[in-house]
């Protein structure tokens, strides 16, 4: 792998944080997908050395996001920017091939089915998937709570508003959710079963959920997105 970082800072900042969203997604399903001995994307049996690259993407991209984030805004290259890309990149690369995904890239392809989101990056539609899963897992509160502050922080979405849906779009959120739960997708890696019905639920519910954790911690309120026709 030949990355050129001067490249990366020199990009506009939302590709990073796009990127960032996809990446920060490879734990949280090498995890599920390791606790359920599914199939990676590489064909056989999550390996030790896949979970633990999964991890540590987790761990170098929550310690070098926010400064990577601010030398891209600046245009240079930091040991931060450096270590995040590897996160973002090498790491998080195999961490999903030997690793495997789950819940949140499945939610990530069933948003497809609503013409609202079409406009999101994929690493913005997988942010969405992560603490959708996250919800499907009944993750502990303190888990919940860090991730809805870093990404809001990173400047990724984590409501519906911020991706042109609301709670009160039933339908919209079935299709989703049909499209999540077919019989090929990831989401039946998960290490329990999930139905189009615990998708609606959990994808409802995040909007009540993020809005919550971010008045608490004094972060701004979500801003409405539309799709550019
Ligand atoms: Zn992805």
């Amino acid at each position: 792998m030949l990355i050129d970082t001067q490249l990366v800072a020199n990009a506009p900042v939302q590709f990073l944080v796009a990127g960032i969203g996809d990446a920060l997604a490879t734990w949280i399903e090498a995890r599920a997908s390791a606790k359920a001995a599914a199939t990676t994307m590489a064909g056989g049996l999550a390996t030790q050395a896949g979970t633990a690259l999964a991890e540590l993407s987790w761990r170098i991209i929550h310690e070098n996001a926010l400064s990577a984030l601010d030398a891209v805004r600046d245009g240079i290259v930091t040991p931060a920017l450096e270590s995040l890309v590897e996160a973002n990149t090498l790491l998080s690369g195999l961490g999903f091939e030997s690793g495997g995904l789950a819940a949140a890239h499945a939610i990530h392809n069933g948003l497809t089915a609503a013409p609202q989101t079409h406009g999101l990056t994929h690493g913005q539609k997988v942010n969405i998937g992560s603490l959708t899963q996250l919800v499907l897992e009944g993750a502990p509160r303190a888990e919940i709570e860090d991730f809805v502050e870093f990404t809001t922080r990173v400047g990724l979405p984590n409501t519906l508003t911020e991706i042109g849906l609301s709670p009160d779009d039933t339908r919209a959120l079935e299709a989703v959710a049909a499209a999540a739960t077919v019989e090929s997708e990831t989401i039946h890696s998960m290490p329990f079963p999930v139905t189009a019905d615990d998708v609606v639920a959990a994808l409802t519910s995040i909007e009540r959920l993020s809005r919550s954790i971010r008045a608490e911690k004094g972060l701004p309120e979500p801003v409405e997105y539309e799709a550019a026709h």
